[in-house]
């Protein structure tokens, strides 16, 4: 007997078909003896609607009601899967995140989990019980619901399994693993039969949605060991319960892999907006002037490229920020003009920043020359760079995403034969 986490996203519970369908895979684990805990999301395109509906209310709201509204979504489906497991015999109760209870930080609309007492729901298990978790979700230190940020069921599950020392953790989703890129996108990326925390951190945190950054932090914090795999396959198929190599993608340490590729993924982040501001005083403090406005505006900076100032005495100053936080940032700097110092602001929408990741490139060279030239040769034009150990990441124009991650792919011979 082992003690397992099941997690099912959005389009796995979009209606109650596929949850009668998550449902049979849920079976097929108690009925092999395990115990489960199942975390779910919200019926798909249900937390865009609720998203939607506060800011229709009002542009700026309260992140509390907000926390309070699209924690709705999640609490739907955890009592959907909960009647639907009984009604094929499955013993099961719902809980909220407030009833486990799953304690959170007090960032309302993004916080962070602190604590789990997974004590009711271990000694249920002795009851031969099911807890159905709504994801998503947590109580705040104010008594209140808070959200986790968007993708954030992801984060509740391995936290779930961290807490309840669960064997294993699996994300069940609409892809069948974790690939190369996006498989919407590039139709000849290759399933990952494994892939590394730390590469997982950058292809997340680098716009891969197949899981939340979060999630693989505390996977990799708390050794929990995290499979991604689909929910669409016949839940009664063979090797659908295998234990010990489930169908999927297995998230794991480095040294658990045994063919390391120079370049192992492209992720691409889309909706990112450039904002530059022209003839900047070129004197020490001109950074932390511009950027602690915007920090304190909650503005999620991204690349920043300052230029050599060409007689010492302006510069200019151009970085990245998510569309979103566009109107957010513009206000800050015109609030901060005085002590930022610069001449004129200019902004554009639109773009997409596309990355390459691998941990082989701690060791080779040349790597971003050749994503350079390849982009080149497609005409695609670089707008701003990025690099770290094991990542490179280049701003372009939004029109050329899909050209540019297909290039890449495929200059990296990541491309499936
Ligand atoms: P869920 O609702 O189950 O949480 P998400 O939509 O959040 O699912 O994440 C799954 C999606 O992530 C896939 O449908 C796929 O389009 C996208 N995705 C992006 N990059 C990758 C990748 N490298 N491997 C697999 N899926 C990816
Ligand atoms: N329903 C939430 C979202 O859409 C959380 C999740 O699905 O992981 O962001
Ligand atoms: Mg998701």
């Amino acid at each position: 007997m082992a003690r397992l986490v099941l997690k099912f996203g959005g389009t796995s519970v979009a209606d109650i078909d596929r949850i009668r369908n998550v449902a049979r895979h849920v079976k097929r684990e108690v009925d092999a003896g395990h115990q489960v805990a199942v975390v779910v999301s919200a019926m798909s395109g249900k937390t865009n609607e609720l998203v939607g509906w506060c800011t229709q209310a009002s542009p700026l709201h309260d992140a509390r009601e907000y926390d309070a509204v699209v924690a709705s979504g999640e609490q739907v489906t955890a009592g959907l899967l909960a009647i639907t497991l009984q009604n094929m015999g499955v013993n099961a109760r719902s809980w909220q995140g407030w009833q486990v209870p799953i304690r959170t930080d007090g960032a309302h609309g993004a916080a962070r989990i602190q604590e789990i007492d997974g004590s009711e729901i271990v000694r249920r298990f002795g009851d031969g019980q099911v807890a159905v978790i709504a994801g998503f979700q947590g109580v705040a230190p104010d008594n209140r619901v808070a959200t986790l940020g968007r993708g954030g069921s992801d984060t509740s599950a391995v936290a779930v399994a961290a807490a309840l020392k669960a064997d294993r953790c699996d994300i069940y989703t609409d892809v069948d693993g974790v690939y190369t890129t996006d498989p919407r996108i590039e139709p000849k990326a290759r399933r990952m039969a494994r892939v590394s925390f730390e590469e997982m951190l950058e292809m997340a945190s680098l716009g891969a949605k197949v899981l939340q950054v979060r999630s693989v932090e505390l996977a990799m914090v708390h050794k929990v060991r995290t499979f991604v795999r689909s929910s669409f396959e016949d839940p009664d198929a063979p090797g659908m319960g295998d234990f010990l190599n489930p169908p999927g993608t297995l998230i794991c340490d480095e040294d658990e892999i045994v063919e390391q590729q120079v370049v192992t993924g492209i992720a691409y982040a889309k909706d990112e907006a450039q904002i530059s501001l022209r003839r900047v005083e070129d004197r020490p403090g001109v950074a932390a002037a511009i950027f602690g406005p915007l920090a304190d505006a909650g503005v999620n900076v991204d690349m920043i490229v300052q230029n050599v100032s060409e007689d010492g005495t302006r510069t200019d100053m151009t970085f990245t920020v998510p569309a979103g936080d566009l109107a957010k940032a513009t206000q800050a700097i015109e609030d901060a003009k005085a002590e930022m110092r610069f001449d004129v602001v200019q902004s554009e929408r639109g773009l997409t920043k596309v990355s390459v990741i691998g941990i082989g490139m701690r060791s080779h060279t040349g790597v971003a020359a050749t994503a350079f030239k390849a982009l080149a040769g497609r005409g695609i034009n670089i707008r701003a760079i990025t690099t770290s150990e094991i990542k490179i990441s280049i701003l372009i124009d939004g029109e050329y995403t899909e050209l540019a991650v297909r290039t890449l792919h495929s200059v990296y011979g990541l491309d499936k034969a």
